[in-house]
């Protein structure tokens, strides 16, 4: 029996996290279930970006002396603890697509070149799978992929160097064991990198609890960074010292300012660093990850499986009327999503919603999918999204005409 509006509001003052909403500037009469395509604004990002600019504008080039320069170690710092690493093993810099790239070349380079074949998942983010597919062509490995839904294990041979999966499918909000896993590729002697695109800020996550050395994740989704905010990468303290890094810019180096002939990679978790980082998108990330370190992240993966939950039960009778497939796994294999199948019409569906006011999105082939982000949802905006959801159904709104134009950017 799904729950009444009474029911829902009660939950809401209930809720520990419910004085976070506050702190974002969202749009009025929007319920916004895309913070895992692009999260919402801190109130304080604002500020933190007005004030980078007026410091540019006042200070210009000592400004890099002023926080500017330190900003990629900095930050790292802040993403640590949500993450469950340590202090100088996470830099943020760059985006997930080029750091990947720079940690599958680092491990390869550590190895040796031992092993030829970089192992990456089917029907994952594609960006994964086409730069290890870039660094095999350029370094002449091999490119194996795992066939999406087969077991890992059978993939894994003495020549695997490197595998990459994500923690949570970006699809089907599927969450990995990633412990279990992460063991299981350091047994045949690879190593592993975790994509945390979807879980960090999404879910309690622990590296080092999990044996993990090696990750990369984004900060514009769940982390509400901005868009294009700079993405992290976290390298194990232990493993820091394996050689170099294939994007071995300036920034990379052991002394950027010495302009020397030769590299020299920079020690712990600085050689990661490339190139001249904007100071201007570095503001409104470290706005939002200070908000983050108040937040008790046990208290938000209870209210980010309430709020799933709820809009599940709201809306399964619906969901079997109309054929619509629910494969939202199970909640201790979710993520912070819900991902509904439809075989026709989910674009329209998604757009007709959008036209309401309530924000998710829409994949191919067929997936609409809800992101849950309980900083700034109620459980009373959850309640309202599925109804909204149901109209939209049940009074065919989304064969209107308007609906099926597509947009560059879905
Ligand atoms: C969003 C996302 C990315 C994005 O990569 P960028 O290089 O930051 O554009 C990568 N991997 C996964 C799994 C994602 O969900």
């Amino acid at each position: 029996m799904p729950m009444t509006l009474e029911a829902v509001r009660e939950l809401d003052r209930w809720d520990p996290l419910a004085t976070f909403k506050a702190r974002f500037a969202l749009p009025d009469g929007e319920i916004y279930l895309d913070g895992n395509s692009l999260g919402a604004q801190p109130l304080a990002s604002r500020e933190a970006v007005v004030s980078t600019l007026d410091q540019w504008r006042d200070e210009l080039i000592k400004g890099w002396n002023q926080g500017w320069f330190d900003a990629p170690e900095r930050l790292g710092n802040l993403m640590a603890p949500l993450i469950g690493a340590g202090q100088g093993e996470v830099i943020v810099t760059d985006n997930i697509t080029l750091n990947l790239f720079k940690l599958l070349g680092y491990i390869t380079e550590s190895q040796g070149r031992q092993r030829p074949v970089i192992l990456s998942e089917g029907g994952n983010f594609p960006t994964d799978g086409y730069i290890a597919q870039g660094l095999c062509r350029f370094a002449g490995y091999e490119h194996r992929v795992l066939p999406e839904g087969a077991a890992l294990v059978d993939y894994l041979d003495d020549r695997v160097a490197a595998v990459v999966l994500s923690q949570v499918h970006y699809r089907t909000g599927r969450l990995r064991d990633m412990a279990a896993t992460t063991q299981l590729v350091h047994e045949h002697g690879a190593e592993i990198v975790w994509d945390l695109a979807h879980s960090a800020g999404a879910l309690p996550v622990d590296l080092h609890d999990c044996g993990v050395r090696y990750a990369v994740g984004c900060t514009y989704k769940y982390l509400n960074g901005g868009p294009g905010a700079p993405a992290f990468l976290y390298v194990h303290r232990d493993h820091q010292a394996g050689g170099w890094q294939p994007l071995s810019g300036w920034h990379g180096h052991a002394a950027p300012f010495a302009f020397d002939g030769d590299y020299a990679p920079a020690s712990g978790i600085t050689r990661f660093r490339s190139g001249t980082h904007s100071a201007l998108i570095y503001a409104p990330l470290e706005a939002s990850l200070r908000l983050w370190q108040e937040v008790d992240m046990a208290a938000l993966r209870e209210k980010s499986l309430k709020m799933t939950e709820l809009f599940r039960d709201c809306l399964a009778d619906l969901l079997e009327a109309h054929g619509i497939g629910d494969i939202t796994p199970p909640p201790a294999e979710r993520g912070s999503q819900v991902a509904l199948i439809v075989r026709e019409h989910g674009y329209a569906i998604v757009q007709a919603l959008i036209a309401r006011g309530v924000i998710g999105d829409y994949r191919e082939p067929g997936l609409m999918r809800f992101g849950f982000t309980p900083l700034y949802l109620s459980y009373e905006d959850v309640w309202q999204a599925a109804r909204h959801f149901r109209e939209v159904v049940e009074r065919r709104e989304y064969l209107a005409p308007r609906f099926q134009e597509r947009a560059e950017v879905t």
